[in-house]
């Protein structure tokens, strides 16, 4: 297929205020930002600024996010790519492609780079398969490690990778000078769906009888990708309903349906890897 070979943003409008919960992952993070902002400011005593730093956490936890935040509040651009996109390439673009990333990233430095589900490309190598199987996506892994000792850490570019699988990340990629800095993105707890909730409820017409607290009470295990689909769908519901304002009733039903739908998800994934 024709995609693009990764995406760019130039102006990205999200801000931590975007972020909801995550505090002590938005504490850490912060330092990026200055990092970006400020760079001599941490160089001049002889420091050396980190290249990556990497995203743990389960799906839907707001990685993403969080990474196109540090971009926002810094005023770079952010360039991204998905790990999951390289797995069927034809021999010899993936690593290609990571070499076209680095060199406009070095170009419009500084700026951030984000690699989601690095875990389809940084998986150890030799690991499981059939030989001659992961021969690309060993490529693609050897391309990144390349790149990320070929550019000065006072480059601007900062690498930002998300992953669920810290396990199974080649600890090459995990040395220092790479990927040296972990911030842990967990799910969320009930206060923290509460301020996912109410972010999520601001752009919505709502009935005096929702109450984000009840609403995060009734959601334990959700992360933030499910409660911003439980308020889309209450939306859709109320709507079809010929409500003026989505109330309780409306948010009772979409959480089911949400359920409903995490519940067939967890069926057809068969739990090996
Ligand atoms: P994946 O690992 O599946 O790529 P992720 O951790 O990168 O997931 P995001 O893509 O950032 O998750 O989250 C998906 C959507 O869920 C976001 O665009 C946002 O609407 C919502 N969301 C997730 N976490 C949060 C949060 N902490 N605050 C506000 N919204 C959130």
């Amino acid at each position: 297929s024709k995609a693009a070979l990764f995406d760019a943003e130039n102006k990205v409008k999200i801000t931590f205020s975007d972020v909801a919960g995550l505090d002590e992952a938005k504490e850490e993070i912060k330092e990026i930002v200055d990092f970006l902002k400020n760079p001599s400011k941490f160089t001049k005593l002889g420091g050396k600024i980190p290249k990556g730093a990497l995203l743990v956490g389960p799906p839907g936890t707001g990685k993403t996010l969080l990474a196109k935040a540090v971009a926002g509040e810094a005023g770079v651009p952010f360039f991204s790519l998905s790990g999951s996109d390289f797995v069927e390439m034809f021999v010899g673009v993936g690593a290609a492609r990571v070499r076209d990333l680095f060199k406009q990233a070095k170009e419009k430095a500084p700026c951030i780079v984000f690699i989601d589900e690095i875990d389809a490309i940084g998986r150890s190598r030799g690991r499981g398969q059939l030989p001659g199987a992961n021969d690309e996506r060993e490529n693609t892994l050897n391309s990144l490690l390349v790149e990320m000792d070929g550019f000065a850490t006072d480059s601007g570019v900062i690498i930002l990778a998300a992953t669920n699988r810290p396990d199974v990340l080649d600890s090459a990629l995990l040395r220092p000078g790479r990927f040296d800095r972990q911030i842990s993105i967990d799910k969320p707890d009930i206060v923290g769906r509460e301020a996912i909730f109410k972010v999520h409820l601001k752009p919505i017409k709502l009935d005096p009888s929702v109450d984000p607290k009840k609403l995060s009470a009734q959601t334990p295990g959700f992360a933030g990708a499910e409660i911003a689909n439980v308020c889309n769908e209450a939306a859709l519901i109320a709507a079809r309903r010929d409500k003026k304002a989505v109330d309780m009733q409306d948010f009772q039903d979409a959480i089911d349906r949400v359920i409903g739908g995490l519940e067939k998800k967890n069926k057809i994934i068969s739990p090996e890897e």
